[in-house]
C-alpha cells in the first residue's frame, strides 16, 4: 500500500490516528511484497499458509507493530497467540525493539492458556469457581481420578487414573462438557467415562480447581452461554492474531471462532506440513478451513525460505514427499548452496553421545576452521525425552554447558512440588489435594485412617479439608500424637494466611449497605513480604527441618532446590502470580549465564532455528515411534514424518542425522534399524560419515566402503565456504571468547593408571594389552578385536575382571 493509499484508508479516522499512521514504518523494510500483503491488509480475515522458514512468524511480529504504529489498536487491545511461553516472550521482545519502545502493554500476548487463565480468574463464578482457583497439574489430576474410581467403587484395573485422564484431556480437547458427549463415545466407554468425567468435573469445582483442560473448555463454555461476556471481548479485542494454527485443537479453534465472529479481524498463520500435535487433539483441518470459516478471507502464500540452505531444504522437501494428502507447497531460497545434510551411524546411544559432543566442541573451539561456533548456535532435537539422558550425562562429564528446553523440569520436583502445595492451601484452603500432599510431609502421625476420617468429616459438613481437621479437633475426633501435630499445622495454616491477607480492620463506614452493616472488613497490607513469608511457612511447617534430618545422598540437593525455589519468588509480586506463572510454564525458564548447546525435543522446537542442528536416534521404532504408528496406523506415521520435517528445517546452515545399532531403552538392549525416514533423504544431499576409530568396532564397519568418506575428505568438509559461513554468521551473533574450555575437553595431560603393555578388560572389546597411552586416552591390541583407541575409564586391568 503506498503512502497516499495509506491515508485514504484513514481518512475520517481521529487525528491520533492519522498522526499515528503518518509516522514512519521501518519494521516494513525488508519484507517480501507477499509479507508486506499480509502486513497490511489489516481489515477481515487473513490466512498465511506456508512452509517452514518463510517469514510467517517475522510478518505476524510485523503486523502487530503496524495495527499499533498506525494507532489501528492499543498493545492490549490486540490478542495474540503464540504456541509457547517462550515463543510469546520472543515475540513481545521483538514487537519492542520494532517499535522502538517497550511492549508491556500487550497484556494479551501468550499462549491459549496463559490468556484463558486471565480471563477465567475474571469470569470464574460463571462456572461455579472463585477467583483464587488452583491450577491442578497431572499429578494431583491422577490423584483425584483415582479417589473418584474408589468412591465409585468402580474397578481400578479396568479404569486407571491415567487412562482416564487421557480419555478426559481428549473431551476436553474437543470441548465436550460431560452432557455433550456424543453417544458413541458415551458407549465405547460403557457409559462410566462420561460418568466418571461428571463426578471429577463437579469435584473440580468443589475444591476450586481446575486443570488445564478446563481454563479452554471453562472459557468457551462462557462465551456461549453469556453472550454479553462474549461481547464484550469481541469489542476489546480489535484484532486477533494466530501463530502455529495447524496445531489448533477444536476448543482453540472454537474460542477464537467466538471472539472473532463480530468483526472477523483475525490473521491465522501455519503451515500443514508442520502439524505434529494431532495425538493432543490438534486438527489440521482448522487451517485448511479458514477459507470456508471466514468467507472472503485474503491468503497469502510464502515461498522464499529465508532460514536454511537449498540442501536442508532439498532433503526436508524429500522426506515430507511421501506423505499423502498435503497441500504441497515449493519452496525456495537465495541461499547458497552450503553443505549437504552429515549421516552418521554409530554402535550404540552412549556412542551417538559421545561422538556428538566431540562434534560440538570441535566447532566451539573453532577446530572444524578459524572461527568458533557458539554453544547458543547448536541444538539437539530428540524424539523422545528419554534420549536426553544420554546427552546430559556426557555433557555433565566432559563439562558442557547445555540447556534442556521444555524438559523435565525444576517445578516437577519432588521437594518443589511439596513446598509449593505448602504456598496453594495458604493461599487457598479450599485446595484439598495440596492439603492431602502436605499433611503428612513431613511424617506428622497422620496416616491414611487420619486422613480418611478428616475427609469424611469435611465431607459431612461440605466444607474443606482444613475445616474438616479443625471440627475434628473440637470433636477430640483424632487422637494420639496427630491430634497435637494436626493442631499445630491448621495453627500455622492460619497464621500463614492471615500473614498473606494483612491484619483485620473493621472499618466504621455507614455508606456501605450492601455488606449488611455499618462494619465493613478490610484487610491491612500484609506484614511480611511473600518471601519472607514462604520461607517462614516452610520452616516453621517443619519441611525444611525434614529435609535437614534426612541422610541420603540426594537430601543435600533438595534442600538446595527448595533455596533455589524461594529464591525465584522474588521475581514474583506475591505467592499466587508465582503459583500461576509455575502451572503455566512450559519451557525451561531457568537461563543461566554463559552459551550452551540446547537440548528439546522435537515437539519443542516448533518455530525456532538453530546454524547447527542434530538429529540423534534415527530408528525404527523410536523415530518414527512405534507408539504411534501403532495406535495410529498410516495417521501416526504421517505425523511422524512431519516431525521429521519440523527437525530437518530447524537447520539454518548444518543438519546432521544419526542413529544407533544397538539402544538400551526401558532397561533393556535393543536391536535397532535405521529409522524409514533415512532412506527417503534424496542421496544428492547428504555425505554419509565414518564414524571415528576412537570407538571404533561401530556401525559404520557395516556400511558399504563406497559411500564412506575418508578422513582428509571429512576434513575438507570443516574448510568449506559452507563451514565457513556458519562460522561467519555465528560470528555475527555475538560469539563470545572461548571460556574456560580446557574443562570442557577430555584432559590430555591427565595420566592413566594403566601402564604399557600391561593386560585390560573392555565390556565391547574383550581382553588387550596396552600398546599406547595418550592422557586418558589409551591404544590397545585387543585379542579379537584388533587394535583400538579407548578411553582410561572403561578399562579395567584384567585380573580384576577375572576375579
Ligand atoms: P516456521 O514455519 O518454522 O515457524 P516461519 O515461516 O515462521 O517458520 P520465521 O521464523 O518467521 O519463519 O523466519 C525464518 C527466518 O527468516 C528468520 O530468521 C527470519 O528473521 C528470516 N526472515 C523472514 N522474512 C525475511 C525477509 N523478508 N528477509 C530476510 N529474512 C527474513
Ligand atoms: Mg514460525
Amino acid at each position: 500500500m503506498s503512502e497516499f493509499d495509506e491515508n485514504a484508508a484513514f481518512e475520517g479516522a481521529s487525528l491520533s490516528a492519522r498522526a499515528m499512521a503518518a509516522r514512519p514504518q521501518p519494521y516494513l523494510e525488508g519484507l517480501n511484497p507477499a509479507q508486506r500483503e499480509a502486513v497490511e491488509t489489516m481489515d477481515g480475515p487473513v490466512l498465511m499458509l506456508a512452509g517452514a522458514g518463510t517469514g510467517k512468524t517475522r510478518a505476524l511480529t510485523a503486523r502487530i507493530v503496524h495495527l499499533l504504529n498506525t494507532g489501528r489498536a492499543r498493545p492490549n487491545e490486540v490478542l495474540a497467540v503464540t504456541f509457547t511461553n517462550k515463543a510469546a516472550r520472543e515475540m513481545k521482545n521483538r514487537v519492542g525493539a520494532m517499535l522502538g519502545q517497550s511492549a508491556d502493554g500487550m497484556r494479551w500476548l501468550g499462549t491459549f492458556h496463559a490468556i484463558c487463565v486471565k480471563l477465567l480468574r475474571r469470569h470464574a463464578e460463571l462456572v461455579g469457581l472463585k477467583s483464587n482457583f488452583t491450577i491442578l497439574d497431572t499429578d494431583d489430576q491422577l490423584r483425584l481420578l483415582k479417589q473418584l474410581v474408589a468412591a465409585e467403587g468402580i474397578d481400578d484395573k479396568r479404569w486407571p487414573a491415567r487412562m482416564l485422564s487421557g480419555i478426559i484431556d481428549d473431551w476436553k480437547n474437543r470441548a465436550l462438557t460431560p452432557d455433550k458427549i456424543p453417544a458413541a463415545d458415551a458407549g465405547a466407554y460403557n457409559h462410566l467415562g462420561p460418568q466418571i468425567y461428571a463426578a471429577y468435573q463437579k469435584r473440580l469445582v468443589e475444591l476450586n480447581c481446575c486443570d488445564f483442560g478446563d481454563l479452554l473448555l471453562h472459557m468457551v463454555t462462557i462465551f456461549q452461554t453469556h453472550e454479553d461476556v462474549l461481547a464484550q471481548y469481541q469489542r476489546w479485542f480489535k484484532y486477533i492474531l494466530v501463530d502455529e494454527y495447524q496445531d489448533t485443537n477444536v476448543a482453540q479453534y472454537l474460542w477464537l471462532r467466538l471472539l472473532a465472529a463480530g468483526h472477523k479481524n483475525i490473521c491465522c498463520v501455519g503451515d500443514d506440513d508442520q502439524s505434529i500435535y494431532g495425538w493432543r487433539g490438534a486438527e489440521v483441518g482448522n487451517i485448511l478451513r479458514f477459507e470456508k470459516d471466514f468467507p472472503g478471507s485474503h491468503v497469502v502464500r510464502l515461498e522464499q525460505n529465508y532460514r536454511s540452505t537449498p540442501h536442508i531444504l532439498a532433503a526436508a522437501a524429500g522426506v515430507i514427499s511421501a506423505n499423502e494428502g498435503r497441500l504441497g507447497k515449493t519452496l525456495w531460497t537465495q541461499a547458497e548452496e552450503g553443505e549437504k545434510l552429515r549421516l552418521i551411524g554409530h554402535w550404540d546411544g552412549e556412542e551417538e553421545a559421545r561422538w556428538i559432543g566431540d562434534e560440538i566442541e570441535a566447532m566451539q573451539r573453532g577446530t572444524r576452521g578459524n572461527a568458533r561456533v557458539s554453544l547458543d548456535h547448536m541444538a539437539i532435537l530428540v524424539r523422545a525425552s528419554h534420549q536426553m539422558r544420554a546427552f546430559e550425562d556426557r555433557f555433565l562429564t566432559i563439562g558442557l554447558p547445555y540447556r534442556v528446553i521444555g524438559g523435565p523440569r525444576f517445578y516437577e520436583r519432588l521437594e518443589i512440588r511439596d513446598s509449593m502445595a505448602y504456598f496453594r492451601v495458604v493461599t487457598s484452603p479450599d485446595d484439598d489435594l495440596a492439603f492431602e500432599r502436605i499433611v503428612n510431609t513431613p511424617k506428622r502421625g497422620l496416616g491414611d485412617v487420619a486422613q480418611r476420617k478428616i475427609r469424611a468429616t469435611a465431607q459431612e459438613h461440605g466444607t474443606n479439608m482444613v475445616e474438616g481437621a479443625r471440627i475434628l479437633l473440637a470433636h477430640d475426633g483424632i487422637g494420639g500424637k496427630g491430634a497435637a501435630q494436626l493442631r499445630l499445622l491448621i495453627e500455622g495454616i492460619d497464621r500463614w494466611s492471615g500473614m498473606l491477607r494483612g491484619p483485620r480492620i473493621e472499618v466504621n463506614d455507614d455508606s456501605v449497605v450492601d455488606t449488611g452493616g455499618p462494619i465493613r472488613i478490610e484487610y491491612g497490607p500484609p506484614e511480611v513480604s511473600h518471601v519472607e513469608l514462604a520461607e517462614m511457612i516452610l520452616d516453621e511447617s517443619g519441611y525444611t527441618g525434614h529435609w535437614q534430618n534426612d541422610k541420603t545422598p540426594e537430601a543435600p540437593g533438595r534442600l538446595e532446590n527448595v533455596k533455589e525455589l524461594v529464591k525465584a519468588l522474588e521475581q514474583f509480586e506475591n505467592l499466587q502470580g508465582f503459583l500461576e506463572h509455575v502451572s503455566l510454564i512450559m519451557d525451561n525458564e531457568k537461563d543461566g549465564e554463559g552459551e550452551k548447546v540446547s537440548i528439546m525435543t522435537l515437539h519443542a522446537a516448533k518455530g525456532l532455528e538453530f546454524p547447527a542442528v542434530f538429529l540423534p536416534g534415527w530408528e525404527d521404532g523410536l523415530f518414527p515411534s512405534q507408539r504411534s504408528m501403532d495406535e495410529s496406523g498410516l495417521k501416526g506415521l504421517e505425523e511422524e514424518r512431519r516431525l521429521a520435517y519440523v527437525g530437518i528445517t530447524r537447520a539454518e546452515e548444518l543438519c546432521t542425522i544419526s542413529f544407533a545399532a544397538n539402544r538400551f531403552v526401558f532397561g533393556q538392549w535393543q536391536n535397532a534399524m535405521p529409522s524409514r525416514f533415512i532412506d527417503e533423504l534424496p542421496e544428492a544431499h547428504v555425505d554419509v560419515l565414518t564414524p571415528p576409530g576412537l570407538y571404533g568396532g561401530g556401525f559404520g564397519a557395516a556400511m558399504p566402503k563406497s559411500t564412506l568418506h575418508d578422513q582428509a575428505a571429512e576434513a575438507n568438509v570443516y574448510n568449506s565456504p559452507g563451514w565457513r559461513r556458519l562460522q561467519a554468521r555465528a560470528g555475527t551473533r555475538g560469539v563470545s571468547q572461548p571460556s574456560e574450555a580446557k574443562n570442557m575437553t577430555i584432559d590430555m595431560t591427565a595420566t592413566s593408571s594403566f601402564s604399557m603393555g600391561e593386560r585390560v578388560f573392555h565390556q565391547k572389546f574383550g581382553y588387550g594389552a596396552i600398546i599406547g597411552i595418550e592422557g586418558e586416552k589409551l591404544e590397545v591390541a585387543f585379542e579379537k578385536a584388533g587394535d583400538k583407541k579407548v578411553v582410561a575409564r572403561f578399562l579395567t586391568a584384567a585380573d580384576d575382571a577375572a576375579s
